[in-house]
């Protein structure tokens, strides 16, 4: 049996930037699951369909064919054969894909897809409700935290070294605590700390004491093996 790390929060606190390092130490499969929330709203754009409107998204999202490769430590996605790479990145996908995440449909693909790649490997898996409803049984589930002014500033800066946008800090925090409020009151899996997932605030924490904290609370036998 694969064993899966699951690691939940909200956006900018940091679950990127402590899943690859955690996956990287122990040799487990980096999954970046916004990544696929943030395919089918660019597949939605691309093709014109209002994400509002719920029905339309469903019949989108369900016509998008990703293929899942184990590359470079991590679950690399591609469509029509490339990767997506920034453009699934921008700020009008941010501003889209909490609409397009709130689509049961939608969230019933990508929860079976992310566990259908049990079968490539132990993982790290990254996103809202990793640890409540796609893998709520694993033995190691994390919920990070940090203050909305640190998570914002993080993103931006993010943002302007990768070229993708140069907004403000307030824009980016603005945008960000749009998307946490919608995330956090849908139906269908809303973010939410999971019971008995260990919380980690980030604010005033190094990236590498946030990755020994969360190696520090695997399961002995999982640390042993590093
Ligand atoms: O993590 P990232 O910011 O790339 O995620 C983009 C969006 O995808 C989130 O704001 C959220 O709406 C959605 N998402 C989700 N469930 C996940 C991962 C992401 O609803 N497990």
């Amino acid at each position: 049996m694969a064993r899966v790390i699951a690691i939940d929060g909200p956006s900018g606190s940091g679950k990127s930037s402590t899943s690859k390092r955690v996956g990287a130490a122990l040799g487990f499969l980096h999954v970046d699951s916004g990544a696929l929330y943030r395919i089918m709203t660019w597949q939605c754009l691309e093709k014109g369909v209002d994400t509002q409107d719920e029905s339309a998204v469903a019949a989108c999202a369900n016509e998008v064919e990703v293929e899942c490769r184990a590359e470079g430590g991590a679950i690399a996605y591609y469509v029509g054969g490339e990767p997506p790479g920034e453009r699934i990145r921008t700020p009008e996908i941010n501003a889209h894909a909490s609409h397009v995440a709130k689509v049961k449909e939608v969230r019933e693909r990508i929860t079976a897809l992310l566990r259908g790649m049990t079968r490539y490997g132990d993982l790290v898996v990254e996103g809202r409700d990793i640890t409540t409803a796609v893998f709520p049984d694993s033995p190691a589930r994390f919920y990070l935290t940090a203050s909305a002014e640190a998570r914002a500033a993080r993103r931006q800066k993010e943002e302007v070294e990768k070229g993708i946008a140069n907004q403000s800090a307030e824009a980016v925090k603005e945008s960000l605590l749009a998307r946490d409020a919608i995330d956090s009151t849908r139906k269908y899996a809303p973010l939410k700390k999971a019971d008995g997932a260990l919380e980690i605030d980030s604010t005033a924490l190094t990236l590498d004491q946030v990755v020994e904290t969360v190696l520090a609370a695997l399961p002995a036998e999982w640390r042993t093996e590093r």
